[in-house]
């Protein structure tokens, strides 16, 4: 398999969605993994491309099929990567974006380590997270502080991922976010030596 893995994790409200979104809609190459997940719809997410939106029931099937590479709870919610479609996009030498918790990171790295290159993203302290998770309004009370405990778990694997982002300025975050990925784009492990070389002497 040719292609690669980008893991994208960090709170919830730390602006992947928004920067992995503006990335997607400029490198059209890139391939977003959609999850599955039982948590609600929110306004503004569609079916089938922000998530697959499917009951608990659907879900534990799909667990029970082997149709996860990795699944987790998530703030009292399943997600989980279906392996089907990112192994299809391996084989096709695309770059594929992982939206995953920490969980999930783990789990993808026992299975697919060679393959991965990992960022974790966060905002500059956990009032500003608090301060974006009210500002975009999908959440409750309850589920927002639910969300700020998580981050405060998260935030103790940060070493463990290849690359290191605050959110701040949007501009320089999304500046950031696009080097890893050209930086993805020119690793030798992603190249065919011998049509390279080959290629490279006829010409
Ligand atoms: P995540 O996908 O990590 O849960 P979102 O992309 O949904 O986070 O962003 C959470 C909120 O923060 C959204 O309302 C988004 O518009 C806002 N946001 C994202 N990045 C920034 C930033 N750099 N500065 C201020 N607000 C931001
Ligand atoms: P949200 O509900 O805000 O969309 O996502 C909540 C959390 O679930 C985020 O940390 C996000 O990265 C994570 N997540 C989304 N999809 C998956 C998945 O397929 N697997 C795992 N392990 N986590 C996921």
């Amino acid at each position: 398999m040719q292609g690669q893995i980008l893991i994208v994790s960090g709170p919830s409200g730390s602006g992947k969605s928004t920067l992995l979104n503006r990335l997607l809609k400029e490198e059209r190459d890139l391939c977003f993994s959609i999850s599955s997940t039982t948590r609600a719809i929110r306004d503004g997410e569609k079916e089938g491309v922000d998530y697959y939106f499917i009951s608990e029931d659907e879900f534990k099937k799909g667990i029970e099929n082997g149709e996860f590479l990795e699944w987790a709870q998530v703030h009292k919610n399943f997600y989980g990567t279906s392996l089907k479609p990112v192994l299809a996009a391996l084989n096709d030498g695309k770059i594929v974006i992982f939206d995953i918790d920490v969980q999930g990171f783990h789990i993808a790295l026992e299975k697919f380590k060679s393959y991965i290159t990992s960022i974790f993203i966060t905002t500059t302290n956990k009032k500003e997270l608090k301060k974006r998770l009210q500002n975009r309004g999908t959440d409750n009370a309850e589920t927002i502080e639910n969300r700020l405990m998580n981050a405060v778990g998260e935030m103790e694997h940060i070493l463990e991922y290849d690359y290191f982002l605050i959110n701040d300025d949007i501009e320089k975050s999304y500046r950031g976010l696009k080097s890893v990925v050209h930086a993805m784009r020119l690793k030798s492990a992603n190249i065919n030596l011998r049509q390279t070389v080959d290629s490279w002497i006829d010409c």
